[in-house]
């Protein structure tokens, strides 16, 4: 039996670090605690140093990197990109003896390989790495496609998916804000597909959205949209990360000289860039609070997730985007960061006393699991259905007032950043979504701990491959 093979997975992943990282963290577990070997697929666009950097820093003797080269295409979009590059990987597959492959493992955007395996027996899981919420209304989005007449965005009550918390329209993910746009077609046609998987994992557990995974696993959901077993195994995240340039060195050291708790870390993914107009008015906000803070700061840009392809990269000095004179006027109060800060080891430092987020499901994750409320700041993708998750049914953020009725950004002024951060890190509502988060995060690392249900969930996903 000792020279018996491993059984052996395959993943494929789309682009972005916060696609890259979930999936990876899966395989990692699937060869430290589960004793598999994996070949871990990467469509890799070249363009980010954060997600090649990541992939570097965690290599392991049983998982094999395969880079596939992107496509030659000439539509930037994430959907065309992930559609055509897979294409050709049925001979890739072939390469990997699929005889032998327990499962393939994919992202939601790779439903494309329901086709390229076909004929090849390999039984392919979902990883949704987005929240049960946003998984329960892809899996009924072809529902309400059929019986929507007209834009969802233009409905006069909230979203209704059975079971579920009601979706406000302005909470509605970008995807479908715009039926007659390219990404909603691309988005439909992945949620249709969802339910092909033979299992679908999800990065979430009960404690979390108690409501939105009772729903999807109940006999109700089931009877009326026929969905494959549905196996919460998070919150998978990002382990803490090995600080090695001196840039990072800077950021901890820093860290260990504040008071406990007392630092508001602002970061808006990997991705996320403000206006110059609504740069301005957040420096400000956090001046005139009159809190410690670590701020990453890129480049402005009108569009709200221009980094996403670029993240890690470095962009001139940020000050020049900055009010005149802020930097010095808050040296000692503020650490000001270029492009890209070492998230989970700001997370979990002790100084750390909030953050200030974009929302996305990793760093939504990431703050819960290291205790650490939050501040949010949607903006893009389904990011504001994550920040009134936190905040109206787990209780662990405050929402700055980012959007319009219409779901739309406007611009907050100084002031209202001033009360909001103020709030959160002085007064009692802080106090309040302070020690729920301290709670979830013990409750999250339970779950992933032997006799956890998420550890028992993946366990028993395991030996069903094992058993293929
Ligand atoms: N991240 C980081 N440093 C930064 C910004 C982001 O390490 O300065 C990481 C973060 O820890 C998370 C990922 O990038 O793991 C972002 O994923 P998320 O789902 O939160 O948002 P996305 O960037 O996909 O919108």
């Amino acid at each position: 039996a000792e020279s018996a093979p491993k059984p052996h997975v395959a993943f494929l992943a789309s682009p972005g670090i916060g696609h890259i990282t979930p999936l990876y963290e899966l395989a990692l577990r699937l060869v430290t605690q589960h004793n598999f070997e994996v070949s871990f697929l990467v469509i890799n666009t070249g363009s980010s140093p954060a997600q090649n950097n990541y992939l570097n820093s965690n290599q392991h003797p049983h998982i094999r990197i395969v880079d596939l080269p992107p496509a030659d295409h000439s539509d930037p979009s994430l959907f065309v990109i992930v559609q055509e590059s897979i294409l050709p990987l049925r001979s890739v597959l072939s390469s990997l003896n699929p005889q032998t492959l327990k499962a393939l493992i994919i992202d939601i955007f790779c439903t494309g390989m329901f086709e390229v395996c076909k004929g090849l027996s390999i039984p392919v899981y979902s990883f949704f790495t987005a929240s049960a919420a946003l998984l329960a209304f892809s899996l009924y989005l072809p529902t309400l496609d059929r019986e929507v007449e007209g834009e969802f965005v233009d409905l006069p009550e909230p979203v209704k998916v059975p079971g579920c918390n009601l979706i406000k329209i302005q909470d509605l993910l970008n995807e479908v804000r715009n039926r007659k746009s390219d990404e909603y077609k691309w988005f439909l046609f992945h949620a249709s597909r969802l339910s092909m998987a033979r299992g679908i994992l999800v990065n979430a557990w009960d404690e979390l959205e108690p409501v939105s995974l009772k729903a999807i696993k109940s006999e109700r959901f089931f009877n009326k949209i026929s969905t494959p077993p549905i196996y919460p195994i998070g919150p998978l995240t990002k382990h803490i990360e090995s600080i090695s340039t001196n840039y990072e060195k800077e950021i901890m050291a820093w860290l260990d000289k504040q008071v406990q708790g007392s630092v508001l870390f602002v970061a808006l993914g990997s991705g996320g860039t403000l206006t110059s107009e609504q740069l301005t008015e957040l420096a400000w906000g956090l001046e005139l609070s009159r809190q410690s803070f670590i701020m990453v700061v890129r480049k402005p840009n009108d569009t709200a997730d221009a980094a996403f392809y670029s993240a890690g990269g470095t962009s001139d000095d940020p000050k020049v985007y900055l009010p005149d004179g802020f930097v010095e006027r808050t040296n000692g109060l503020g650490l000001v960061v270029n492009s890209w800060a070492p998230q989970i080891a700001v997370l979990n430092h002790p100084s750390t006393g909030a953050f200030l987020s974009h929302c996305g499901w990793n760093s939504t994750l990431e703050s819960v699991k290291h205790g650490v409320p939050v501040i949010g700041w949607p903006m893009y993708a389904e990011q504001r259905m994550n920040a009134t998750i936190l905040s109206n049914e787990v209780g662990v953020a405050v929402k700055m007032p980012v959007l319009g009725d219409g779901g739309e950004a406007v611009l907050v002024g100084r002031k209202e950043i001033e009360r909001v951060v103020r709030m959160v890190m002085e007064g009692e509502e802080g106090k309040k979504i302070r020690s729920r988060a301290k709670e979830l995060e013990v409750s999250g690392w339970a779950t992933l701990s032997r006799g956890g249900s998420s550890y028992e969930t993946l366990t028993k996903v395991t030996e069903l491959w094992k058993l293929d």
